[in-house]
């Protein structure tokens, strides 16, 4: 540390010195600004830390807003990733191109189905962990992933409302840390669920 402070002020001393000085200290202030984005997902993490793995139903049944949609979690939740380009910092595994919408209560909380629909697949699916999705007609799909094991309430066939429980939530597939990744696919291809639910009244945070 001595030498360091020797050599900063050595530094100190010269035009070009202060220069690599000033540089270095932005440069320190920039790795610290980008090292903290990430750290909105820990308390996603820490939330989920300790939590028991039985489904919960804290949560009550949400109120099917707008006739017949309502949010997959109900009351408060942690935003986590959006729609689009999104690196997940210390996660190989995870996609950088994120086709849905990260929410989360914590482990264990329940995920409500969004809308009126038929239970399409219910289980392990691609590297969504623990997954349902549920087809709306028109070409419409939603998906709830990364869902506890053996949490799973619906079967394939089911059809369902809005406000139906559909699993708990939970940290199986290609996940870090227990959050719900939201999904809505039209006719094949995922688009931004932001969008898509404020046009149903409920807007995402
Ligand atoms: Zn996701």
């Amino acid at each position: 540390m001595g030498a360091l402070v020797a050599a900063a002020a050595a530094l100190g001393n010269t035009r070009t010195g202060r220069r690599i000085l000033t540089g270095a200290i932005v440069a320190v202030l920039l790795v610290v600004a980008f090292a903290k984005a990430p750290l909105v997902a820990i308390p996603l993490a820490v939330a989920g830390a300790g939590a028991s793995t039985a489904v919960t139903s804290a949560h009550p049944a949400p109120a099917p807003a707008n006739g017949e949609w309502a949010y997959p979690l109900t009351g408060v939740y942690f935003k986590g990733r959006g729609f689009g380009y999104n690196p997940v910092k210390g996660c190989g595994y995870c996609s950088t191109d994120h086709k849905g919408y990260d929410m989360a209560q914590g482990c264990g909380a329940t995920v409500y189905a969004a809308g009126p629909g038929t239970v399409l697949t219910a289980g392990t699916y691609q590297g969504y962990g623990n997954t349902v999705r549920i087809d709306h007609g028109d070409r419409l799909i939603t998906l709830y992933a990364h869902m506890q094991w053996a949490s799973l309430r619906v079967v394939v066939g089911q059809e369902l409302v809005a406000g139906t429980p559909l699993g708990a939530e939970g940290n199986t597939g290609k996940s870090f840390g227990c959050h719900l990744h939201y999904e809505v696919q039209r006719s094949g291809t995922s688009v931004d669920p932001q969008p898509f639910m404020a046009a149903l009244g409920l807007p995402l945070k």
